[in-house]
């Protein structure tokens, strides 16, 4: 059975009590997901815990991009920018299927705090950190082009355009293949496996020393049971303070948590040509987002105390992205009535005295306690190889000082992410199409397998394969594409929730909420009889569905 199947968690659960791993993880969004697939590709022994699903944190919430971050040159961030900005082309090299070249269009308008000369220069910049090959360097338009570009800038302010690339991801997915290469290679990585303490070696006294793993509990069975190893990372995200504080005595608070909301809407009621970026009159920049027939807009950025699991859309979030939005664009009538759809992100940034949300920096920052913990803060979801890079480097160090064992440098450069298995010199273009051919060859319809390969890459054989499969059996009122995808989320991408498969396995509760409203029902069935969970919990399910469909919708706030 393959180690990453949801039917396979007692399998795995053994797996996490009877080894003593070289490296214990906790948090499964793609910094510890980074974590597990470097340190597993160097040869060390892993186990990573996540308390929800994977990446049901910040990695399934941000806006998206794998991006230079441009705006944090005004910040005189330059390592941060050379570093994410070099990382976008290696993270579509080992991953085609999950970064999409997007072109972004800059306006430069009157009042606005970017000039021509100053965008320019900024770009210019940028290009040079962040190594931008030729091809996707920036282009600079006059009025006329930008209004070619976008005809729905208003023209009376606009005075020209920069138009320049960035790469639009699936973030849930991009955390999820990470970790699949990593248990692919070796790593024991489970969902819903909670860390509640720590556990220690202690002295001749009984006093605690060194870190030497984590107390689990797991999310699905109540069942407590000890993860031994010799290093333990926190990779906790917006939780970094609640772990950090299990293991010392004297609390500190290392984060300042900012929220960030995204809001869907229909394209018909802003069709933008593409994607847009720009500035706000508080100095803050949104982006506007084709995306399937949708637009999404964002982001908010706000300082956040409240409850990190669900974080809600309020109405002041609303507000202020549509009224951004609407003075933007001359004829834009967006009202909060037209969202579909919408996500809340919570930003775990390191704390920084004096400093308001949009001005703290965006790097990351390691940690290392006095009882060994490590833990990682802050970044950004396009630099997670490197942070990676950075703490398996710790780790590597800590391992060698008590043990003889060789540890390679980081190789994940290299290293083709699951479903990104497709030859370099192969255009993913071209490789859609012979794909799609192979497909019709088995009797699917041309369009479903597009779909399955732009979605999973290399691993839509797989796709195919349930599809033929579950055409053989019975026929069912779920749609076959679905509960192929359905099959392949449950038996190979750890999927034990449906909420997990709307939202972070397919991304409809984003982009396609009205398949999750019409499907939802059958879904869950099929998923109990596959799964053989009880009613109990099955209404369960239904529950939390129901209430996130109407969180997001905008109809709870
Ligand atoms: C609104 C917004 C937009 C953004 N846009 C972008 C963007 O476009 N591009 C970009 O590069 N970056 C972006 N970012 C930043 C990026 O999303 C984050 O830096 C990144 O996702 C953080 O990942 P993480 O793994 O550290 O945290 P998380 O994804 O939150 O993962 C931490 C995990 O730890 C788990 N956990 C916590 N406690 C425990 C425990 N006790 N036991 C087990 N598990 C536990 C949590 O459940 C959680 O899943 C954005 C962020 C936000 C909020």
């Amino acid at each position: 059975m393959n180690s990453f199947s949801a039917k396979n968690r007692a399998g795995n659960s053994e797996r996490l009590r009877n080894t003593y791993f070289d490296l214990v993880i906790v948090g499964g969004g793609i910094t510890g997901a980074g974590i597990a697939l470097d340190a597993t590709s160097r040869g060390l022994s892993v186990a990573l815990i996540e308390m929800q699903d994977f990446a049901a944190g910040t990695s399934g919430r941000s806006t998206k991009l794998i991006h230079g971050g441009l705006r944090y040159l005004k910040q005189g961030e330059f390592r941060l920018v050379a570093e994410v900005g070099k990382e976008r082309e290696i993270i579509h090299s080992i991953a085609p299927h999950l970064t999409r070249p997007e072109k972004m269009l800059l306006p430069i308008v009157k009042g606005g705090s970017l000039g021509r000369f100053s965008a320019r220069l900024g770009m210019t910049l940028y290009e040079w950190l962040a190594g931008v090959k030729k091809s996707e360097r920036h282009q600079v338009l006059s009025q006329a082009d930008a209004l070619r570009a976008e005809p729905l800038l208003n023209k009376e302010t606009l005075l020209g355009g920069i138009l320049f690339y960035e790469y639009r991801t699936d973030d849930a997915r991009l955390t999820i293949e990470v970790m699949k290469e990593a248990a692919e290679r070796g790593a024991c990585c489970l969902n819903y496996m909670k860390a509640s303490g720590f556990l220690y070696t202690t002295d001749s006294s009984g006093k605690k020393e060194k870190i030497a793993g984590v107390q689990a509990i797991d999310q699905s069975t109540g069942e407590s049971f000890e993860i031994k190893g010799r290093c333990v990372v926190n990779a906790g995200g917006p939780w970094v303070d609640e772990l950090d504080n299990l293991d010392r005595k004297n609390k500190l608070q290392r984060l300042h948590i900012t929220k960030g909301v995204h809001l869907v809407m229909d394209e018909k009621k802003l069709p933008v040509k593409q994607a847009v970026y720009f500035d706000t009159p508080d100095k803050r920049m949104i982006f506007v987002i084709p995306r399937n027939q949708k637009i999404y807009i964002g982001t908010t950025d706000t300082s956040y105390k409240g409850d990190l699991i669900n974080p809600q859309l309020n109405t002041a979030d609303k507000k202020y992205l549509v009224d951004c939005v609407n003075r933007f664009f001359q004829t834009s009538k967006l009202s909060e009535a037209d969202i579909e759809s919408s996500w809340v992100g919570l930003r775990p940034l390191i704390h920084k005295a004096g400093k308001g949300p949009s001005e703290i920096s965006r790097k990351d920052e390691l940690f290392i306690s006095d009882t060994g913990l490590i833990t990682i803060a802050g970044g950004k979801l396009t630099g997670y190889r490197k942070m990676a890079e950075r703490v398996v480097n710790r780790v590597s160090e800590k391992i060698k000082s008590v043990e003889n064992k060789p540890i390679s440098e980081c190789v994940t450069g290299d290293i083709k992410l699951s479903g990104g298995k497709i030859n370099d010199n192969q255009p993913f273009s071209e490789y859609i199409k012979i794909k799609v051919v192979e497909a019709v060859a088995m009797g699917i319809p041309a369009d479903a397998a597009e779909r399955a390969i732009r979605q999973y890459g290399s691993n839509a054989t797989e796709l195919f394969k349930y599809m033929v499969q579950l055409n053989q059996q019975e026929q069912h009122e779920l749609p076959l594409a679905l509960r192929a995808q359905l099959m392949y989320g449950i038996e190979q991408e750890m999927c034990l929730t449906p909420s997990d498969f709307f939202i972070r396995r397919t991304g409809q509760l984003y982009f396609d909420i009205e398949t999750v409203r019409k499907w939802k029902t059958p879904l869950v069935m099929y998923m109990q009889h596959i799964l053989g969970f009880s009613d109990d919990t099955r209404e369960r399910y239904m529950h939390d569905l129901e209430c996130t469909l109407k969180s997001c919708s905008g109809k709870g706030a």
